[in-house]
């Protein structure tokens, strides 16, 4: 099926075409997701739901809102998938007795929502525009056009940005140590960070590992006093102060640190099994700015359940969460707002 902006190239062009020749049109539900809008013989597609975003949460909307006979439209970003391209083994993924690789398990996610009819755009999106119904996405030169969209693009993990860690990331470095930690078992890990998350990853991790060392860049923590208790006491945790990572060491695998300490200036390298960086995330919401609310950090902020700023736009996964950021609880959130949207487009009589 073509978009509009195949049979019209030029956005102004086409909605100029449409202000000259509106003396005679009429919608007309197709039963295909979509609306045809006929402006005397030019033909404009109206989707009934666009979601932005292909990660669990992305995919689980398509899937719901695919099966409920709203063919949605997914524009997945230029680098489809999510997060879960970025993860080796995932086992806390229900359904995969013997785990999957991250990579695997969106294929699968994919094929599952394009049985059910649902197109991609393999895109980023560049604008969008949410003051009135139709909602436009802009996608380069196309723009779509939609009664109802769902926000899915994520959160990302602040890395340190080391070539070295990049390398290495699947292979020992990990950004979430309730996806990777089970991996080390009696081994030795550093984590790197000094706020909440990088003692709740420093705590969650002394499960498996035999010492956990949190090295943070100052000699002063950011996080909460009750979790620096928790970690000050206990006994798989030390703590390295003022010291910066200028390398990951390893080939195929982690297996040290080499540091500075930035009051003496001084190197030094520390035999590590895993590097897990816990730094803050940062959602993908900047192409959303001025166009519903965010929170001071950029995340969505809710209202009505799945619902935005904006009546007709949801959202769904990280983009929102900041909390649980699994790929189950995406998951979850994606099925929530394509119920909304379903009842929402129902309620405003959109079939
Ligand atoms: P955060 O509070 O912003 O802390 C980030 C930490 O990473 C800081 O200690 C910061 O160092 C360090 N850092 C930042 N960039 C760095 C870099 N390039 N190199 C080395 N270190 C760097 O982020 P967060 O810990 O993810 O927490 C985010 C929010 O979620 C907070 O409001 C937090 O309270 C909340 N949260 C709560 C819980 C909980 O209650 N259980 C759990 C997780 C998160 P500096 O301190 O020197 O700036």
């Amino acid at each position: 099926m073509k978009n509009s902006s195949h049979i019209f190239p030029g956005y102004f062009l086409r909605y100029f075409i449409i202000v000259i020749f509106s003396l005679s049109y009429s919608y007309i539900s197709s039963g295909k997701g979509y609306y045809l809008l006929f402006v005397e013989g030019l033909v404009v597609l109206i989707r009934k739901v666009i979601i932005i975003g292909s990660g669990p949460a992305g995919l689980t909307s398509a899937l719901y809102t695919a099966r409920g006979n709203l063919k949605p439209l997914v524009i997945s970003g230029f680098q489809w998938g999510g997060q879960l391209m970025l993860t080796s083994e995932v086992e806390n993924y229900p359904g995969f007795p013997e785990g999957i690789m991250g990579p695997d398990l969106m294929s699968l996610m994919r094929k599952q929502v394009e049985r059910f009819g649902a197109e991609f755009v393999d895109d980023n999106v560049t604008k969008v525009d949410f003051s009135r119904v139709p909602f436009k996405i802009t996608v380069g030169d196309d723009v779509h056009e939609a009664h109802c969209v769902i926000l899915a693009t994520g959160a990302n993990a602040m890395w340190l940005g080391l070539e070295s860690e990049q390398k290495l990331i699947g292979k020992g470095a990990s950004s979430c140590a309730t996806c990777d930690g089970a991996f080390f078992r009696n081994r030795e890990i550093v984590v790197i960070g000094g706020g909440d998350s990088a003692l709740e990853e420093a705590l969650f991790l002394t499960k498996f590992a035999s010492k956990v060392t949190v090295i943070h860049r100052r000699h002063e923590l950011r996080a909460s006093k009750i979790m620096q208790e928790r970690a000050f006491k206990h006994e798989k945790i030390s703590f390295l102060w003022d010291s910066e990572v200028l390398e990951v060491l390893g080939k195929d695998k982690v297996e040290g640190v080499r540091m500075r300490n930035l009051k003496t200036n001084e190197e030094s390298e520390m035999k590590t099994d895993g590097f897990f960086v816990a730094i803050g995330h940062k959602p993908n919401s900047e192409f959303l700015k001025g166009h519903i609310d965010l929170d001071e950090r950029g995340y969505i902020i809710r209202k009505n359940w799945t619902q935005t700023s904006v009546e007709g736009v949801f959202s769904a996964g990280d983009i929102h969460d900041y909390r649980y950021r699994q790929a189950v609880t995406a998951a979850a959130h994606g099925c929530e707002a394509a119920i909304d949207a379903e009842k929402y487009l129902e309620a405003k009589g959109v079939e």
